[in-house]
């Protein structure tokens, strides 16, 4: 569904992608995992056409959203986002939220029930009529997720989703958004930048060091057969 190929990209000196190459399939979720400033935030913006590409190609179910002739911009790519401030409106009802991406929907009712398929979904259909502050953290997280696949995306991008969580709560919703995006069939891409969520979330990882993808795996093959001693290292951690 996503295919990356040659992305180069730099902030005027600085390179911060060189080379990155990456496929994800509908179904899988990966993880883009590194230290800070490896680009791993740069790579997710490139993806959602927040940032325009420099060189390779970027394409989304088979069409080319990104490359040196074409920029796709970003509500068309068919991408479903969820961000660390996932902030809901707050003077929108859990529905009105969910429906936000929707506009391109003419008639209210289908946009409406759009939503209401994407809050089944997520377990939060019976909360339709109820306003974000109504809410336990755990409860608006799960609407954020059903405003990101409501658009029926085939892609959702993850951007460190779950660090503003406690610790408790934090295990609780990465459990569901993991079971709700595995059910959804889209393709998941994720940054994070801590070991053991990755090792928890994804199909695969890619681990980036300084723009590059340093081997992108399965979380049992990079613990256990490391490619070099960085990738040993980031992990060793890990229990
Ligand atoms: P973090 O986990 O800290 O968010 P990251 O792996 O997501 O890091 P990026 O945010 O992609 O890394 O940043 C990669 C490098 O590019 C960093 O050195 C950062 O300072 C730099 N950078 C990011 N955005 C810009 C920008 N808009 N202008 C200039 N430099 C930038």
């Amino acid at each position: 569904v996503l295919d990356i190929r040659g992305v180069n990209h730099a902030y005027g000196d600085l390179k911060v992608l060189k080379g990155v190459d990456l496929q994800v399939a509908a179904g899988e979720v990966i993880c883009l995992l590194g230290p800070s400033g490896c680009g791993k935030t740069t790579l997710l913006r490139l993806i959602a056409g927040l940032e325009v590409l420099q060189q390779g190609t970027i394409s989304i179910a088979g069409s080319t959203v990104a490359s040196s002739s074409a920029h796709t911009p970003p509500e068309k790519r068919g991408i479903g986002f969820l961000f660390q401030d996932f902030a809901l409106f707050p003077h929108l009802s859990v529905l009105e939220n969910t429906a936000f991406g929707l506009v391109s929907i003419r008639s209210r009712e289908e946009r409406n029930n759009r939503a209401m398929e994407a809050l089944k979904r997520v377990g939060m259909s019976a909360y339709a009529k109820s306003y974000p502050h109504q809410l336990s953290g755990g409860q608006q997280q799960r609407v954020a997720l059903a405003r990101a696949l409501a658009p029926r995306p085939s892609i959702v991008l993850l951007d460190e989703p779950f660090s503003s969580l406690d610790t408790r709560l934090r295990s609780q919703v990465r459990d569901e958004t993991l079971h709700v995006l595995k059910h959804s069939g889209v393709a998941t891409v994720m940054v994070t930048h801590d070991p053991e969520e990755a090792m928890f979330m994804g199909d695969r990882i890619a681990l980036m060091n300084k723009g590059v993808i340093v081997q992108v795996d399965g979380p049992v093959n990079l613990f256990y057969r490391p490619v070099n001693a960085f990738v040993a290292t980031f992990f060793s951690d890990v229990n």
